[in-house]
């Protein structure tokens, strides 16, 4: 028998939000390598999946992946999960998939959450060309980083966590304008989701003074707009 992997989104919030061949895929593999197995095992026992769990996280990757290709070679269906969303998106995933297409194992990704996208197309910015940027970078390179989107025309979508998010919105309104418009997606698919939109500055003037909680999606318009 073949082996295969499947990479499978999971919910970013609201637990519904997983496909129905999301959890059969989950409960037919012969192993589910996770991001954090305790996370993991939660999310599973919701939906009622016992399945064998291996932990798979950016620490561990590189050493891995070569047990992970021959477990498949060998004939393994596994499945690749990350805490929440798709896996390979600022998650772990690329190194084994890239070491599955080079070794001829096939590997699938099943459409499915991801938080950029509801932020991209609630944020009312043009979603028609976008660049992800992810996490930027915390120190070295950052300025560098900001210098060069600043004139990027396409709608730029970037990962904040709370604890950075005024910093960052200053650090735009410094490189962009304080001007250019942009949507903060906070808490996306869960109780107390919120979209704040407006100019960077009025975003800045929002979450100041204030203790920002929760998980955050930053959506700028492009330059030139
Ligand atoms: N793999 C995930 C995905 O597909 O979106 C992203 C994982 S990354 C480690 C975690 C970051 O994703 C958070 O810091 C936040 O920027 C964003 N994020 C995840 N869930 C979110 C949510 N419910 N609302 C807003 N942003 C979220």
């Amino acid at each position: 028998m073949e082996g295969k992997l499947y990479i499978v989104p999971t919910p970013i919030g609201n637990l519904e939000d997983i496909t129905l061949r999301a959890l059969r895929i989950l409960k037919e593999v012969d192993l589910i390598l996770a991001e954090d197995t305790r996370n993991t095992s939660n999310l599973l026992r919701h939906y009622g999946i016992e399945k064998p769990l291996h932990s798979h996280h950016q620490f561990n990757e590189h050493r891995t992946v070569e047990n992970l290709i021959e477990r498949l070679q060998a004939g393994s269906v596994v499945a690749l999960v990350s805490d929440a969303g798709t896996p390979g998106i600022s998650d772990p995933g690329y190194l084994l998939i890239r070491a599955c297409i080079r070794a001829g194992i096939p590997a699938e990704c099943l459409p499915g959450p991801t938080a950029f996208v509801p932020a991209l197309v609630n944020s009312g910015i043009p979603s028609d060309h976008f660049v992800f940027e992810g996490f930027l970078p915390h120190k070295k390179g950052r300025q560098t980083r900001l210098k060069e989107l600043a004139t990027e025309e396409r709608t730029l979508v970037f990962y904040e966590s709370p604890f950075r998010l005024v910093k960052t919105l200053t650090q735009f309104a410094e490189f962009f304008g304080s001007g250019r418009y942009a949507c903060v997606s906070r808490e996306l698919t869960k109780i107390y989701e919120e979209n704040a939109r407006g100019t960077l500055e009025e975003l800045i003037l929002h979450f100041s003074n204030k203790t920002v909680k929760g998980e955050i999606v930053i959506v700028v318009e492009g330059a030139g707009k």
